[in-house]
């Protein structure tokens, strides 16, 4: 199967990323979130990356224009009957995602794949919404999309080889490097990742360091590119409190406990960068 017209649900900073590469590798996108707002405040994010781009060099502005007009912008899920594979990047939350896979599942052709940006929540659970298990894989980028070089293709227990074909050879046209997992909680990424930040969170719990010691330490001391925190309030505090109870959860171990400060910062509102304050304030 050739895939021509590619959908993305969420226009959060996954979704918007996953849409901008998919647009510059020449497929036709259409970007759904739950309202127009949202729609837009993705493609204004994706309109100013590209921008940025421009201004580098590194793109043209002839180029910039082409990949904006392949994106189309929905705010109903029913413009997915013109998809012939999509990517589920709305927030990470089962309730959420189940309803959303539902209704794709009555709503896209035979064909089309549906796929999941999930952090952790099990594909096989997933696929389980749906008549078509054999289509559902797991597609998960990593943060920021544009700049990241690993997409981790998650296999549920009745995807198809077909469907991991097409999923992995995408990747490759992205520009990406794809790497196989098998779907165990956390998958292979967020297994090792997401500990390792729920300690660093523990770490501050305990007053074992400032945020700006513990952050040094892993930088300095690991060759880490950021710190722990800095890099839990890129990837939204909202999102790595999910993704610690679905460890939890899924391997029924207490090792995987999310830190109750994490929680206590979620429940504030302070998710990162993404509502100007986590672990650190920003403008
Ligand atoms: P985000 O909060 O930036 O964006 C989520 C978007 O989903 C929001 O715009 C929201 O309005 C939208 N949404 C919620 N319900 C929806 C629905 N029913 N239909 C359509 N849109 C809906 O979150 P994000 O960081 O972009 O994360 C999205 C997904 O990507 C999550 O599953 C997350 O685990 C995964 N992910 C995140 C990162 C990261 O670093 N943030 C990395 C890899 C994967």
């Amino acid at each position: 199967m050739e895939v021509k017209t590619f959908g993305v649900i969420g226009a959060g900073q996954m979704g918007g990323g996953i849409a901008q590469v998919a647009a510059a590798s020449g497929l036709n996108v259409i970007m759904n979130d739950i309202n127009d707002s949202f729609v837009l405040k993705g493609l204004q994010h994706i309109t100013s990356n590209l921008g940025r781009m421009a201004d580098k060099g590194k793109i043209t502005s002839e180029v910039k224009d082409a990949i904006l007009s392949r994106i189309k912008t929905s705010s109903s899920l029913q413009d997915m009957v013109q998809a012939d594979f999509v990517v589920e990047a709305a927030t990470e939350n089962q309730e959420i995602k189940f309803k959303i896979f539902q209704d794709l599942d009555s709503i896209c052709e035979k064909h089309t794949i549906l796929s999941t940006n999930t952090s952790s929540i099990p594909i096989g659970r997933v696929a389980s919404q749906t008549s078509r298990p054999e289509k559902i894989i797991g597609m998960h980028f990593m943060n920021p999309v544009p700049v990241m070089k690993l997409v981790e293709v998650i296999r549920g227990i009745a995807t198809s080889d077909e469907t991991f074909d097409i999923t992995w050879n995408l990747s490759l046209k992205f520009g990406k490097t794809p790497a196989q997992a098998q779907d165990y909680p956390g998958f292979i990424a967020n297994r090792i990742l997401m500990p390792m930040i729920n300690e660093a969170v523990y770490c501050l719990y305990h007053s074992v360091g400032t945020k700006e010691d513990i952050d040094t330490v892993m930088k300095l001391g690991m060759n880490h590119p950021m710190g722990p925190l800095t890099l839990a309030d890129l990837i939204g505090l909202d999102t790595c409190l999910a993704i610690m109870e679905t460890l939890y959860e899924g391997f029924s171990d207490s090792k995987y406990r999310p830190c109750p400060l994490l929680r206590k910062y979620v429940e504030a509102g302070w998710l990162g960068r993404k509502t100007g304050r986590g672990f650190y304030e920003y403008e």
